[in-house]
């Protein structure tokens, strides 16, 4: 069993991060597996070192032994381009130009209003079908560089691909095209064996962006790749990024990649029950640390 823990450098962490952290230690240690851990520092203009080097800090000062150097995704792009041409050869993506205005826009006329997916409101689809004289695809054109567009998938038809490659493979070990085994619970209680309906993928996620401008990846992509590359057997994080996880498998199926088992777990929330995040400074395990409180308080106070 590996486990891993993904945090990214953009702030303290605090109790909800030592609960997901210790999570995923202690699940590895039971079983005598590994535990990994993984800085998610795509975001350059967010990430900053001393918040990298303040959760090496932290998680030591847990008790948490991780496999060193942590992977670092800054140092992964060439991977995740790799994974972007794949996608891009199968005719799987497409680029897009669109600003966030120019989609709410689109999605303004009442008949469109779908209720928000994980990445947001789920795109229009107004670059989808655009004719872009210098990528044609049937001339074999090469990837568009990063800083100049952002590069969608295509759900459609990575829905029809999956049920394709169930038809030719009927051996395949998944039951139906883009499906996991959820051992934990989705913000609705979901559990066991999880399916995502082509018409799941189409209406309610829809043309994910993969690569932004300003990254040349996206959370949903490097996630991917990286979960293999570390061959993380189970992914424990929050149950917000539940539905998340129907994207990502779709990404596993289409770049041959495994499918992990998934625990999404509860979120540790502050007295008006709000989940806490990166700006409640207040909250964050440093401070704690400062006034005195120990490792085994920390792992009393997030009920572990
Ligand atoms: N880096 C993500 C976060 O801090 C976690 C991603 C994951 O566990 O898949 O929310
Ligand atoms: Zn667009």
């Amino acid at each position: 069993m590996r486990t891993r823990f993904a945090p990214s450098p953009t702030g303290p962490l605090h109790l909800g991060h030592a609960y997901a952290a210790i999570f995923a230690h202690d699940l590895a240690m039971a079983e005598r597996g590994e535990f990994l851990l993984r800085i998610e520092d795509i975001d350059q203009a967010r990430a900053r070192p001393d918040w990298e080097q303040a959760i090496y800090d932290d998680l030591e000062w847990l008790g948490l032994i991780w496999e060193k150097p942590a992977m670092r995704q800054s140092d992964r792009l060439p991977a995740y381009r790799t994974a972007l041409d794949q996608l891009w050869r199968q005719d799987l993506l497409y680029p897009c130009t669109c600003t966030r205005r120019d989609i709410s826009d689109a999605l303004s006329a009442p008949q469109d209003a779908v209720p928000p997916g994980p990445d947001g409101p789920v795109y229009p689809g107004t670059c989808r079908h655009k004719d872009w004289p210098e990528f044609d695809r049937r001339a074999n054109s090469k990837l568009p560089r990063p800083e100049t567009h952002a590069l969608r998938l295509s759900m459609g038809l990575a829905a029809t691909r999956m049920t394709e490659q169930c038809i030719m493979e009927p051996s395949t070990p998944w039951r139906r095209p883009a499906g996991f085994q959820e051992t934990g619970h989705g913000p609705h209680g979901e559990h066991g064996w999880i399916e995502s309906p082509d018409q799941t993928l189409t209406t309610a996620i829809g043309d994910v962006v993969l690569s932004r401008r300003d990254m040349g990846t996206s959370y949903h992509l490097a996630v991917v790749v990286d979960d293999a590359a570390q061959g993380i057997t189970h992914v424990t994080r929050g149950e917000d990024l539940f539905e998340a996880t129907r994207i990502h498998v779709v990404l596993q199926k289409l770049l041959g990649l495994p499918t992990p088992s998934y625990h999404h777990h509860r979120l540790i929330r502050d007295d008006l029950g709000k989940r806490l995040a990166k700006r409640d400074d207040a909250r964050a395990l440093s401070k704690y640390r400062t006034e005195g409180a120990t490792p085994a308080d920390i792992r009393r106070m997030v009920g572990l």
